[in-house]
């Protein structure tokens, strides 16, 4: 029989249906109009034609959820549960409440961004920050741009273009996400040239490979890898000796650049861009979302002239700091004047540090509403396991943490298949839960889930037996 598509009501009728009211409140009346047209050009295409008279109630409920789903940004906020503190594909660092708040105002109203209130001239908007960064590190000038893979593209480009940069083949590094030494050194128009082995470099092989070609010496700090045994490398201060002894700028590229003495902290020993300029270091460059936990930044400090060549390349243009992240990190770094309170005002510092019995009292707090919700679905039970800094810092340095361990019914499903179902059941919530896998259960690592969100983590819980679905 063919198929007839006189049954389907007009776009006009759909819009002027009551439940229809309070879509168009919601959603305005051009995204309803759509919505609603390509609702009825979907069940035309799939011939999903209705025999009794017109099924209005489907089509606006369908057109509903089509609103729903537009209407929801894919970037939203989850729970870390990972155990990993600074987590790049979760946004690494949460902010500060004094860098929110700058955030947010610096968002809503004008400000001073290039604007010299004295003067009332153009301004440099590097200067909210220039100041604060030189007391800290003890640098002469600072500059800052879009995230640290920018900040060494930028000193690079600026520094040696179509000339040689050295640096030991032990640290031509894989950061991750496609951020390869190399490959940077070749977009910033450089010739890299290693010297050295994998595990050993002396001084006789930057020396011997200095040459009048020669406009950089760089030294990347080796974050996220170790090589034990057999290992010699060359000293800060000693390399720093050497390019300065050929009248050659040294660079350093610290990555997470804490901004304070981490061992002090009982946290593994992190160098400091502080130590990096002491040692005579021309250009240091780190991130401003790593362990200094602010905004995706990178600032270079160092040398007064050196930092001038780059504010003075093109490129920095390019590569700056909108005024709602600068807001953020000039807000972060004002933290850092007050040491003793630091800890308990800079989130990524008090998550590093959060006592194990503190997590472990957490734990026992969440268990509970844990087991009754996931009753028949799961077992649940308080272990403790080891989270990691994240971000760069050594994976080989654990901190001891608390999870809940949620090993589920297994019920008609292998064991593996039914914990990657629980885990995406829990990436389902409404605000999801990303825990990590290990043998066979979900682990919630609770280092990062603060006391004031426990209420707003149960909360989810209460649609959890409605995603999760035992036998499908
Ligand atoms: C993380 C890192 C980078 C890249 O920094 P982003 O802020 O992610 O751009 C560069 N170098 C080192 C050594 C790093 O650890």
């Amino acid at each position: 029989m063919p198929l007839r598509f006189v049954n389907l009501p007009s776009v006009d009728a759909l819009l002027r249906a009551p439940d229809t009211e309070q879509m168009l409140e919601q959603h305005g009346r051009t995204a309803v109009t759509d919505a609603i047209r390509q609702e009825l050009s979907d069940r035309r295409a799939t011939k999903q034609v209705l025999g009794n008279g017109d099924d209005v109630a489907g089509i606006l409920q369908a057109t509903h959820e089509r609103l729903t789903a537009l209407a929801t940004t894919s970037l939203r906020r989850v729970f870390n549960l990972t155990g990993t503190v600074i987590h790049t594909n979760l946004g690494r660092a949460p902010m500060a409440e004094a860098a929110v708040e700058a955030m947010q105002d610096a968002a809503r109203f004008p400000a001073n961004l290039e604007y010299d209130l004295k003067s009332g001239k153009r301004g440099d908007r590097d200067s909210h920050v220039e100041d604060l960064i030189c007391r800290i590190t003890g640098a002469e000038a600072a500059t800052v741009v879009n995230n640290n893979a920018a900040a060494v593209l930028l000193v690079l480009s600026a520094l040696a273009r179509r000339k040689d940069v050295i640096v030991s083949r032990g640290e031509l590094i894989e950061i991750g996400g496609s951020f390869r030494i190399p490959d940077i050194m070749k977009s910033a128009g450089c010739k890299l040239v290693e010297v050295g082995t994998t595990n050993r470099t002396h001084a006789a092989d930057f020396e011997s490979a200095i040459s009048t070609k020669t406009a950089l010496i760089m030294k990347v700090h080796m974050a996220n890898y170790r090589i034990d045994g057999f290992v010699a490398e060359v000293p800060e201060p000693d390399l720093i000796g050497i390019a300065h002894k050929h009248e050659l700028p040294c660079a350093i590229d610290l990555g997470s650049g804490t901004l304070i003495d981490f061992s002090s902290l009982g946290l593994p020993h992190e160098p400091t861009p502080q130590s990096a300029i002491a040692n005579g270091a021309d250009l240091v460059t780190f991130s401003g979302d790593k362990l200094l936990g602010g905004p995706q930044a990178g600032i270079i400090c160092g040398r007064a002239d050196q930092i001038k060549k780059l504010k003075k390349n093109p490129m920095k243009r390019a590569l700056r700091l909108d005024k709602v992240t600068l807001a953020g990190l000039a807000a972060t770094l004002q933290l850092y004047r007050d040491p003793d309170r630091l800890m308990n005002r800079l989130p990524v510092l008090h998550l590093l540090t959060r006592d194990v019995d503190e997590i472990r009292a957490q734990a026992a707090r969440l268990l509970l509403a844990f087991q009754k919700h996931l009753d028949g679905l799961a077992e649940v039970t308080a272990q403790d396991c080891q989270s990691q800094i994240g971000s760069g810092s050594l994976p080989v340095d654990r901190l001891p943490s608390v999870a809940l361990n949620i090993t589920p019914v297994a019920g008609q499903r292998a064991k593996g298949k039914a914990v990657a179902h629980m885990a995406a059941a829990f990436r389902g919530l409404p605000i999801p839960i990303i825990g990590r896998l290990s043998d066979g259960a979900l682990l919630l690592d609770l280092r990062c889930l603060g006391v004031d969100e426990e209420s707003v983590l149960l909360d989810q819980l209460n649609n959890f037996a409605g995603i999760y679905d035992l036998n499908r």
